[in-house]
């Protein structure tokens, strides 16, 4: 098959023919048709994953058809069309049986822990725990930009922040993932304050649902300006970039009893941040993170989508090659595109 690969970290991708893989007795290989370019597919090109063995392929936000299944499936055959949560759980550890998959202690991801979908097939474990059969109506490029930054965001918005219609929801950073988080919040009747720093990145933001904008490259304090925007602080804020300075931002500009929900990686010098604990404790403020969504919340979402509620297609800034991704994904950290870039070609 088709797959962009790379040898060694930061080093060049190139367009191979590699061997074709088969599914573990509980997985299946699935023909990717679309899969989405996401800034952790950077991260881990960078080194700044430590479950990437090289060489390796990348891409874990994908649609697709089964095309080879384990004997140990049951729920899924050849020709379904589906999707998956970029953290595939194992079905069996404590995690799992809690119902959160999205933590599992023996977590699968492709395009990390082992090759994923920036290729022509791509192999899913566990698939009886972790595929989503696809609705026919919600199309394969919607579908590939699911599985990562929307599933995240959808369970940061709704699951962890457990946002409201009326309440005010701030979102640090205008990418992919809070893009997806400006729209959720909005769908559910939330008041959305979009942070960014770049005016063209804010004016999508707007068009998504955000209601106010903040630019914070030419902000004084971002904090007090989010809480006069607020009428006193945020009730659910999110950090959807991750770094020191949105996520201190974040948890400042809540207000009592408010919640920050980390959606944004932390990596390299940002794993680390300065948290205002002060403000923590005193305010009784929550913490919490959010790392994908189990399989089985995904029919919420997809009832949503199929309504009209979220339309996620809209946060696709255009579709590309698999072979223009050697170009795309070192760039990832120049935020040249205000959205999300989806691979639907894989002839080129
Ligand atoms: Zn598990
Ligand atoms: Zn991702």
């Amino acid at each position: 098959m088709r797959a962009i690969v790379y040898e060694r970290f930061q080093g060049p991708l190139t367009l191979q023919n590699v061997v074709d893989p088969t599914p573990k007795h509980h997985g299946v290989v699935v023909k990717v048709t679309a899969t989405g370019l996401c800034r952790s597919d950077w991260h881990g090109w960078m080194g700044h994953d430590t479950d990437i063995e090289l060489p390796h392929v990348p891409g874990h936000e994908l649609a697709g058809i089964i095309v080879e299944v384990g004997k140990d499936v049951k729920n899924f055959k050849v020709g379904d069309r589906v999707t998956v949560p970029f953290v595939c759980g194992c079905g069996t550890c404590p995690q799992c049986h809690s119902g959160n998959h999205q933590v599992c202690d023996n977590q699968t991801q492709p395009g990390f822990t082992h090759w994923g979908s920036f290729a022509e097939y791509v192999t899913l474990d566990h698939a009886d725990i972790n595929l989503v059969k696809l609705p026919e109506e919600i199309m394969d490029i919607t579908a590939a930009i699911l599985g990562c930054r929307f599933v995240t965001s959808f369970r940061a918005v709704v699951d962890q922040g457990k946002v409201q219609g009326g309440q005010f929801v701030a979102v640090h950073g205008c990418g992919g993932v809070g893009l997806s988080a400006i729209m959720i919040a909005n769908a559910l009747g939330a008041q959305v304050i979009a942070i960014d720093i770049h005016d063209e990145t804010l004016k999508l933001a707007s068009e998504l649902g955000a209601t106010k904008t903040v630019n914070a490259s030419k902000s004084s304090n971002v904090v007090e300006e989010v809480r006069g925007l607020t009428h006193g602080g945020a009730h659910v804020s999110l950090d959807a970039l991750g770094s020191q300075v949105t996520c201190f931002n974040s948890v400042a500009n809540l207000r009592k009893r408010g919640k920050h929900i980390q959606v944004g990686l932390m990596t390299g010098d940002h794993q680390h941040p300065k948290v205002p604990m002060d403000k923590v404790l005193a305010n009784e403020l929550e913490i919490l993170g959010s790392h994908g969504m189990q399989a089985f919340r995904y029919s919420a979402m997809l009832e949503m989508i199929k309504e009209g509620k979220l339309q996620p297609e809209k946060l696709v800034e255009r579709t590309i090659s698999l072979e223009d991704i050697t170009i795309e994904l070192p760039n990832m950290d120049k935020f040249s595109n205000k959205g999300i870039l989806v691979i639907d070609d894989f002839e080129r």
